[in-house]
């Protein structure tokens, strides 16, 4: 007798299976085309897809001195409004997570207050002894300043001694002090220097946001396997066009011209992740000039509308935003298989909305995408078994742990 027991549709690798799925302890015990006994079944009706557990790689959810922008609880409880069941948070809060014991303030702040699981990160900056002490699932650096303004001083030296896997910001500080609209260049350049980097270290590189045509083509001609990157859905889905006539879509690297974003389209089936560098700030910031674009309650539904414009496929959501990610970050309990822990997006891939800031529970009450129909969107959202979001609702109290990735890899 299994305490949940998911009936319907899912999808395992390519196959779209009518099954169950059983679960034990918050883990996924079975998986059986056939019948299985519950304690609790959840049937998931004609039209709906069950897919594993989305992740999103690259999130701000700011806290710390800046909880009017966001809040570990609003921006965790925004993503399983998305369907993501799992968050790597961004260490340029304020303050930055540049030393052990902030690291340790900030895990003590998403202990009872995440309602995902989380990954957390470390800010690299000439501190590797720190990062060392910290022991976080992943490392920033960024070659180039952003939100909070702390970028690397020597991006090789402290790529070189991370003690795990490095997300990096590729742009480069040089020509942003010359050019602050961020041309291409800015992307590409750091780009190759950080490819250059990663040739002759052979460790672990995410490149974080790639936008440029020729920032995708240098990553997939460098083929390395230790090399990954993200690709945003603001920049899959709109240009330098839409923020010519919308100021709040301004975003580090910034929305580019349509040539660039139809290579991104034409490189991808290679895009290894999607993520949303979920950016929330206050009205009066944005208005500021302050740079980001909110996008955990979207990301999954704009992607089912693409599937449901023949754009590209519902497996390569799970791909892109399960599969790699577990795979690249080395997510120890997280996969759809048995002992794996039991965690699953429900989607309708026919269901029509309208985005609706308003509604969504980020502290951001604005998106890209504000008056959008959508076809297609995220009806369920499974943490290691108990259902935590249903038609818009959030369900339960926060239940988030950290994941177990990437910790004490050399
Ligand atoms: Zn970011």
């Amino acid at each position: 007798m299994y305490d949940l027991v998911l009936k319907g549709k899912f999808l395992k690798g390519r196959k779209l299976i009518d099954g169950s799925i059983g679960v034990l302890d918050g883990k996924i015990s079975r998986i059986s085309t056939g019948e299985l006994k519950g304690e609790e079944t959840v049937r998931i009706g004609r039209g709906k897809v069950i897919l594993p557990g989305l992740i999103d790689v690259h999130v701000h959810l700011r806290d710390f001195r800046q909880r009017s922008k966001e809040t570990i609880r609003t921006g965790t409880m925004s993503a399983l409004h998305g369907g993501i069941t799992a968050v790597f948070d961004m260490p340029n809060t304020d303050p930055p997570v540049l030393d052990s014991s902030t690291f340790r303030r900030r895990e003590a702040a998403f202990s009872g207050r995440a309602y995902t699981d989380y990954a957390l990160s470390f800010l690299l900056n000439g501190n590797c002894d720190e990062a060392k002490k910290a022991q976080a699932d992943f490392y920033k650096i960024f070659m180039g300043a952003s939100t909070g303004g702390i970028f690397s001083s020597d991006f090789e030296s402290d790529y070189f001694c991370a003690p795990g896997i490095v997300s990096v910001h590729a742009e480069d500080a040089g020509l942003i002090q010359k050019k602050p609209e961020r041309p291409p260049e800015a992307e590409i350049t750091a780009i190759k220097r950080a490819l250059k980097a990663a040739e002759k270290f052979r460790k672990p590189l995410n490149i974080c946001h790639v936008s440029t045509g020729g920032g995708i083509s240098s990553i997939l001609r460098a083929s390395l396997p230790w090399v990954s990157f993200e690709v945003t859905p603001h920049h899959l889905f709109l240009t330098k066009k839409d923020y010519e006539r919308n100021p709040l879509l301004k975003v580090y690297p910034p929305l580019r011209a349509e040539e660039h974003r139809r290579a991104l389209w034409e490189n991808f089936s290679r895009i290894p992740i999607i993520a949303s560098d979920h950016a929330p700030h206050t009205p009066e910031d944005k208005e500021n000039g302050a740079a980001g674009i909110p996008g955990l309650e979207t990301e999954v539904a704009l992607l089912l509308d693409a599937v449901n414009r023949g754009m590209l496929e519902l497996q390569d959501i799970v791909e892109k935003m399960h599969g790699n990610p577990v795979r690249i970050f080395g997510i120890r309990n997280k996969g759809l298989e048995a002992g794996k822990d039991a965690d699953f997006t429900v989607v309708d891939l026919k269901k029509e909305w309208m985005v609706k800031p308003e509604e969504f529970y980020t502290k951001a009450k604005w998106s890209p995408w504000e008056g959008r129909k959508l076809r297609g969107k995220v009806v369920m959202t499974v943490l290691r078994g108990n259902v935590v979001m249903e038609e818009d609702e959030i369900i339960g109290n926060p239940q988030g742990g950290r994941v177990d990735a990437g910790k004490g890899r050399a």
